[in-house]
């Protein structure tokens, strides 16, 4: 797939709108990773060097089409400044005069962040009206947002309707690399999956199973498996209305003879602020899984440790406390130890990753983790389809 570059487009002068995903993990206003804002500043920096007036928008969480204070996208301005070196404009509002305004002031090389793009309810219907006003804040537009380019939203593939759009250097390095995965990928190919958007995910696990050996699933993501062989999960984190597809999964990965690994133990607890304690998967009673057990990661590294590929999204536990961190700590060290090509997607996963200093021995670290599955299963992402060009006609 070749995407149209930003990189030999003349900019000066031009207001460039710059889609980019800084959905970051936030543990109340404070960022607890930074790995996607990092990662658009080449981009970024690009633009400005080339005398652009650089406007950014992103989405962050779910806010649901209505503004939420605690889903500003204001201290990622912060941040972005202080990694970019130079100052940025932090605007209230996505679309009308005052984001007019603040752009028109903006000198050449700039850089304006607007407000959090799902506060407006045409983002996520992908609106025709809202992206035209949208498109009028610019001159071009550049999608950098890999992590956003499996929704058809209306930042993602409403705005190319009105404006010349391009890929950025990071969505271009993403399908470069997650390219691997798909074609031809060296076997064993082991995915890992976990977390918690289940009913976002369910759907993926389904189109994965002609394409790797062996899926191990942890997390949140494996309660909905384990109540569909029959598991009494007690008050664990699942989705009954789930059940029935978990079960498709499973007897289609029986038929094709790959194997779904679901965890044999766990850790336990009444509540999240508890103290965990390991039990057998058929012990758990009214209690609820937070992490996979000693011996589901010894289980889950031997498969590691064979792989010649490697795809993981979603932790295995509720990581962000440590009463419940070691298993995705010891599959972490697993993926990092192995001599395979390993790609770690998601933004939580990436955070863990980050938060065991493992990042350097990752083969690629995705700024996507929904986007990074659908990829890996081989669909057309919406965002990706926008920026290919047309064959040209003879
Ligand atoms: P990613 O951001 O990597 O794509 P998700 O957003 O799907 O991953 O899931 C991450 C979240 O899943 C984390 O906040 C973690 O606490 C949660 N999680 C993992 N395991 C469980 C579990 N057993 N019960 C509840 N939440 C879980
Ligand atoms: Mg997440």
């Amino acid at each position: 797939m070749k995407l149209r570059s930003i990189e030999h487009v003349p900019i000066a002068g031009k207001r460039v709108l710059v889609r980019v995903d800084f959905n970051v993990p936030m543990v109340e206003d404070r960022i607890t990773d930074d790995t996607r804002v990092r990662a658009a500043l080449p981009t970024i920096e690009h633009l400005c060097a080339g005398r652009a007036k650089v406007v950014l928008i992103s989405h962050l969480g779910r806010p649901k089409g209505a503004p939420s204070a605690d889903l500003s996208l204001r201290p990622v301005a912060t941040l972005l400044a202080s990694l970019l070196g130079r100052p940025v404009t932090f605007v209230p509002s996505v679309v009308g005069p005052e984001v007019l305004d603040a752009i028109g002031v903006l000198p050449e090389g700039g850089v304006a962040l607007l407000e959090n793009l799902r506060f407006e309810p045409g983002e996520e219907k992908n609106d025709p009206e809202f992206a035209r006003r949208l498109a009028a804040l610019a001159d071009l537009y550049v999608d950098d947002a890999f992590g956003a380019a499996h929704r058809a939203h209306a930042s993602t593939v409403g705005v190319t309707a009105f404006l010349p759009s391009y890929a950025g250097f990071l969505m271009a390095e993403e399908v470069s690399v997650l390219a691997r995965l798909v074609d031809a990928p060296p076997k064993p190919f082991v995915a890992i999956l976990g977390g918690a958007k289940v009913s976002d995910k369910i759907g993926v696990v389904t189109r994965l199973l002609d394409k790797v050996d062996t899926l191990l699933i942890g997390g949140g993501m494996a309660n909905t498996f384990l109540l569909a062989q029959g598991v009494d999960v007690g008050a664990s984190l699942a989705e009954a209305a789930f059940v029935e597809e978990a079960r498709r999964a499973l007897d289609g990965a029986a038929a094709l003879g790959v194997a779904i690994i679901l965890p044999s133990d766990a850790v336990v607890a009444e509540s999240i602020a508890d103290p965990g304690r390991t039990v057998p998967i058929g012990a758990v009673g009214s209690s609820a899984i937070f992490d996979i057990g000693p011996e589901t990661v010894t289980a889950f590294s031997e498969t590691i440790r064979e792989a010649r590929t490697v795809f993981w999204n979603g932790p295995m536990g509720v990581f962000e406390r440590p009463a419940f961190a070691e298993g995705t700590r010891a599959i972490a060290a697993s993926v990092a130890e192995s001599g395979a090509f390993t790609v770690v997607g998601g933004g939580d996963s990436v955070a863990a990753i980050e938060q065991m200093g493992l990042a350097a021995k990752i083969s690629h670290i995705s700024t996507g983790g929904g986007a990074s599955l659908e990829y890996v299963d081989g669909r057309t992402l919406p965002g990706l389809a926008v920026l290919v060009d047309a064959p040209e006609a003879e």
